[in-house]
C-alpha cells in the first residue's frame, strides 16, 4: 500500500512562535521522503512527527532565508550520524551555493552519507523516477527562490465491463497491458487514462507566472500565505502572498486540496486565513496548517 501524505513540521515565517516552529514539510510519496524547506528546529520536529533520518531521500530548499534553511545543518548531520544507507539528493538555488556549503559544513562531524548536490538554476525537470517527475519553477522574492512540483506519470485504468465484453480475462489482461493489443482489441478499447497525481510546494513569492504554473491542476498544493488581505501592500513589498491571493491561484488552477502556511507572527487568529481564502472563492478542501499536522494526498477521482 503506497502512502502519499504531507507531514507538516513547522508553519512559521521569519521567527518561530510559541505554537509554530520555523518551516519544514515532509512529503511521503510511495517509498520516498522529500523534505522541503527545513527551518531551524526541523530535526526535533521530525522526532515529534515520527519522521526518521532514514525516511529522507531528497531535500528541496526554495531559497536561503533562515526560516527555510537554517535546519539544514542539523538535518545533514543527523542523516550522517544515523548512517542513512541510501543517497540523499539536495536541491536548492545555485545562487545560494555558499549558504548551502556553510550549512552543510557548519561544524565538525563524520561524513558517512552520499549527499548529492543538485543545485537549480533554471525552470525545468530535476529528476524522474518510476513514480514522479520533480520540476522547479522560478518564483519572485528578494532572494532567488524556486518552487517545486511533483507530477506522477499518467497511467491506465482497466475497465472490467469492457474487458468482459471483449472476453479478455486472466493472464490476457496482463498481456494486453504489456503489448498494447490482443487479437484485434487495443488497450484503448478496454481501459482509460488514469491521470497522474500532482503536488506542488510554493514559497516564498509574490504573484508571478511560476506560482500559477506550479499550482496548475494540483491534487495537493502547499502555498505560503504570509499575510492577510488587508496587508496586501506589505505582501507585495516583501515578496509574499496573502490568503486571498493564494486561494485565487488555487481556484483558477483547479486545486483539490489547498494547504495554507508560512504565517506571519503578527496574526493570532488562524481562522481569518480560512475566512479570507473562502471569500476569494476557493471551494475545494482547505487546511490552515499547524505544526505536526498530517494531510493525505486526496484519493484519485
Ligand atoms: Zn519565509
Amino acid at each position: 500500500m503506497s502512502v502519499r501524505e504531507l507531514v507538516v513540521l513547522g508553519t512559521a515565517s521569519q521567527v518561530p512562535t510559541r505554537h509554530r516552529n520555523h518551516n519544514g514539510y515532509l512529503l511521503r510519496w510511495d517509498g520516498e521522503g522529500l523534505l522541503f524547506d527545513p527551518g531551524e528546529g526541523t530535526q526535533r520536529q521530525m522526532l515529534r512527527a515520527g519522521v526518521a533520518a532514514h525516511d529522507l531521500n531528497r531535500i528541496c530548499v526554495t531559497h536561503f532565508h533562515g526560516d527555510h534553511s537554517l535546519g539544514l545543518a542539523g538535518v545533514v548531520q543527523r542523516i550522517n550520524l544515523d548512517k542513512v544507507p541510501h543517497p540523499v539528493t539536495a536541491h536548492y538555488p545555485k545562487s545560494g551555493q555558499r549558504f548551502f556549503d556553510r550549512l552543510r559544513y557548519a561544524t565538525a562531524y563524520r561524513e558517512t552519507v552520499d549527499l548529492q548536490q543538485a543545485p537549480v538554476d533554471r525552470d525545468g525537470v530535476l529528476a524522474t523516477t518510476g513514480s514522479y517527475t520533480l520540476e522547479a519553477r522560478r518564483l519572485s522574492h528578494p532572494v532567488e527562490s524556486y518552487g517545486y512540483r511533483l507530477v506522477e506519470p499518467d497511467g491506465r485504468r482497466m475497465l472490467p465491463d469492457r474487458l468482459a465484453a471483449h472476453g479478455i480475462k486472466g493472464p490476457d489482461v496482463g498481456r494486453i497491458q504489456r503489448e498494447g493489443s490482443l487479437g484485434g482489441v487495443t488497450l484503448d478499447d478496454v481501459s482509460e487514462v488514469r491521470r497522474g497525481q500532482r503536488f506542488a510546494f510554493v514559497m516564498d513569492t509574490r504573484l508571478c507566472d511560476g506560482v500559477h504554473a506550479l499550482a496548475d491542476g494540483c491534487d495537493l498544493l502547499v502555498i505560503e500565505s504570509t499575510f492577510l488581505d488587508e496587508d496586501t501592500d506589505l505582501a507585495v513589498e516583501h515578496g509574499h502572498l496573502t490568503a486571498g491571493q493564494a486561494a485565487r491561484v488555487a481556484r483558477e488552477a483547479g486545486v483539490r486540496h489547498l494547504v495554507l502556511t508560512h504565517f506571519s507572527q503578527r496574526y493570532s487568529e488562524p481562522d481569518e486565513f480560512e475566512r479570507q481564502a473562502r471569500a476569494a472563492g476557493y471551494e475545494g478542501e482547505l487546511t490552515v496548517a499547524h505544526d505536526l499536522l498530517r494531510v493525505p494526498v486526496p484519493k484519485r477521482r
